[in-house]
């Protein structure tokens, strides 16, 4: 009896960039290969999900030519990797048609709303996740690694929040435990980014958020270990196409992790630490092109790090809001503020105040002019400044403040003894 203990799961992410072609998918095969008990959670293929964005623009646009064609582009994209890991052209899978077939009806046959337009998104954009699974577990099946695909949609209940839904860990445990309990094979293929409202319509967990994914499957499993599998050694210091001197990090404590991903690092996504965290659960980074690299592990024990991250935050936009009749306690009013840019889901990144003004680092968002309208009504002069990005240091030195930090242009810079933050033009 003694054997009889399973091994506990391990989870492997692998993002877009690691599954962008038939090479990508084998190297995966590669890696899985020899597995026993496995939850692997998939991207969508390459930049699928981008392009499934134009769809999903085409539609806002009432352009159904465009749909269709961007549509069969995707597919054919989708086709040109399939052939090769099937070995003809002619190879098909139907449930990848079937996919393609129900994106095609539901964004050609249906009218466009927009105070539906999230939800119209979430819609359109999971395909990617669901095309990628099926056809990577396909093709472990046929390579021998007998795996069962799991709709991700069905274990994930989320928020009713579209284009950014946390997933209700709780409400989730049954279903996915269920999914797993009993199956004969023990590895598991589902779709990362995915899950669906409590109205049954299906939510995206944010761009980027198959990290996420991955991380709330880790926990409700109770994951031995997380290994998201990625096109660089580890996580780095700077990303390497802006700042040539980035240095991999061996080992991360949660916390900073958090600090780092939260800045817009583009490590790991944001929501990826706390799933981990509750439970103790150890996260790797490694490089996908190398099984037995280290990569960079995230514990909860790592010692604070300290070596210099720089962190390019790019997609911003500033909001500037005046008291119109200068009453000096806009903290009053912060409330009010907050609640609303939260009602159109715009993210805050940096904060500014005095006594008659607030600046506003966001996420770039179509509704951004929504915003302003309604605090306009509420009393307040506004002010958008698109196309800004946030920079910032942490452990900085004067080098490195010499370096990449140009002080004339900056609409807001910020300076704590650790941390070095500048809202600049783009
Ligand atoms: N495919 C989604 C995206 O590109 C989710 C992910 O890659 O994690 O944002
Ligand atoms: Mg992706």
């Amino acid at each position: 009896m003694a054997n009889s203990k399973r091994n506990r799961m391990k989870v492997y992410k692998f993002g877009g960039a690691s599954v962008r072609h038939a090479e990508g998918v084998r190297n995966l095969l590669n890696i899985v290969s020899g597995e026993e008990e496995l939850f692997v959670i998939v991207s969508a293929m390459g930049k699928t999900t981008n392009a499934l964005e134009e769809v999903f623009d085409a539609m806002r646009k009432g352009d159904t030519a465009a749909c269709e064609a961007k549509i069969a582009e995707i597919k054919a994209y989708h086709y040109t990797t399939i052939a090769d890991l099937f070995g003809s052209t002619e190879y098909r899978i139907e449930e990848v048609d079937a996919l393609f077939e129900a994106l095609r009806k539901a964004v050609t046959t249906n009218k466009f709303e927009r105070n539906r337009a999230e939800e119209w998104y979430d819609h359109i954009v999971a395909y990617g996740e669901l095309v990628s699974t099926t056809i990577i577990s396909a093709f472990l099946n046929k390579e021998g690694v007998s795996n069962k695909w799991v709709d991700m949609r069905k274990c994930f209940h989320t928020q009713a929040r579209h284009k950014d839904a946390n997933v209700l860990i709780e409400q989730s445990k049954t279903p996915l435990r269920l999914a797993v309990a009993g199956a004969e094979s023990r590895i598991f293929v589902g779709q990362g980014f995915i899950g669906s409202a409590p109205d049954g319509t299906t939510t995206t967990l944010g761009r980027e958020g198959s990290d996420y994914s991955a991380a709330v499957v880790a926990n409700i499993l109770n994951a031995e270990s997380m290994t998201v599998w990625k096109d660089v050694d580890g996580i780095l210091n700077a990303d390497p196409k802006i700042f040539p001197d980035a240095v991999k990090i061996d080992q991360l404590n949660y916390v900073d992790t958090i600090e780092l991903a939260y800045s817009g690092a583009q490590i790991i996504h944001p929501k990826t630490i706390k799933p981990l965290q509750n439970k103790n659960i150890p996260l790797y980074v490694k490089p996908f092109g190398n099984k037995l690299a280290a990569g960079t592990e995230i514990n909860g024990t790592a010692p604070t790090f300290t070596t210099p991250i720089i962190i390019l935050k790019r997609n911003q936009s500033f909001l500037r809001l005046r008291s119109r009749d200068l009453s000096f306690v806009l903290e009053e009013k912060f409330p009010i503020i907050f609640a609303t840019l939260e009602r159109f889901r715009i993210k805050t990144n940096l904060i500014h105040n005095t006594a008659v003004e607030l600046g506003l680092c966001v996420e770039e968002s179509w509704h951004l002019e929504e915003v302003a309208t309604a605090l306009q009504e509420e009393g307040f002069n506004t002010e958008i400044i698109e196309k800004v990005e946030l920079l910032t240091i942490r452990h900085y030195n004067d080098e490195l403040l010499n370096k990449y930090v140009e002080c004339d242009d900056f609409i807001i810079s910020q300076l704590t003894p650790d941390t070095v933050r500048y809202v600049r033009p783009l």
